[in-house]
C-alpha cells in the first residue's frame, strides 16, 4: 500500500528509486502465487532486510516479496501503534477474520497513482514466522488488517483491482493503459 511524495527533495528521490526497484501492473510477478519459506537462512534475513528498507524508503506501509519479484511467501507491514517498528511475516496464513467488512481506499505500489475501494474484514488474525523462523500469532485490526490481507492477497497474485467493483476495476486499468503507453 502507498505512499505520497515528500516535500524534503532528497527523500522524495530515495523514494522514487525505492519505487522504481517495485515490480508494476504487468509483470507476472504479481500474478503468480508464491512459494512458502523453507529456509531461515541469512538470505531470507537479508530479503526481509531489503523489503523494509524500500518500504520504507517509497514510503508505503506494506510490501509483499513478489513486488520485488521473489515469489516466495514474505511480507513486511508497518504496526498501527507509534513508534512500533515495522514488521516481517514468513508464510503468513489468515487464521481467523470478522465477518464484518468495512469498505476502504487502497492504492498499491505496484499500481501507480490508483485508488480504489475495496471491502475488507474489521478484524483478522494473522498466523507466521519471524526471519529467524519462530512462529507467533497477531490479532489486529482497522488499517493494519487492512494492510495483511492486502499483502497477504499479493501471495496469491491478487491485488486490489479484483477485489473493488466492476465500475472501479475498469476506470484503473483504463487509467493504467493510459500511464503505459504514455
Ligand atoms: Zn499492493
Amino acid at each position: 500500500m502507498p505512499t505520497r511524495a515528500f516535500d524534503d527533495p532528497e527523500r522524495e528521490e530515495h523514494r522514487l528509486a525505492a519505487l522504481a526497484q517495485i515490480r508494476q501492473f504487468g509483470d507476472p510477478s504479481l500474478r503468480t502465487p508464491a512459494s512458502p519459506v523453507t529456509e531461515f537462512d541469512a538470505t531470507l534475513g537479508e530479503e526481509v532486510q531489503r523489503m523494509l528498507s524500500i518500504m520504507t524508503a517509497a514510503r508505503g506501509v506494506g510490501l509483499a516479496a513478489p513486488q520485488l519479484g521473489a515469489l516466495r511467501r514474505v511480507i513486511v507491514a508497518s504496526q498501527d501503534e507509534e513508534g512500533a517498528e515495522p514488521r516481517a511475516f514468513v508464510n503468513p496464513v489468515v487464521a481467523w477474520r470478522a465477518e464484518e467488512e468495512e469498505l476502504g481506499e487502497e492504492g498499491c505500489l505496484s499500481l501507480g497513482e490508483i485508488v480504489v475501494d475495496v471491502p475488507r474484514a474489521v478484524a483478522v488474525r494473522v498466523e507466521a514466522r519471524d526471519p529467524a523462523g519462530a512462529g507467533f500469532e497477531l490479532e489486529v485490526e482497522g488499517l493494519f488488517a487492512r494492510v495483511l490481507l492486502h499483502e497477504i492477497d499479493h501471495l496469491d497474485g491478487v491485488l486490489i483491482l479484483d477485489r473493488t467493483t466492476a465500475e472501479q476495476r475498469r476506470e484503473a486499468l483504463r487509467e493504467l493503459r493510459a500511464t503505459a503507453v504514455a
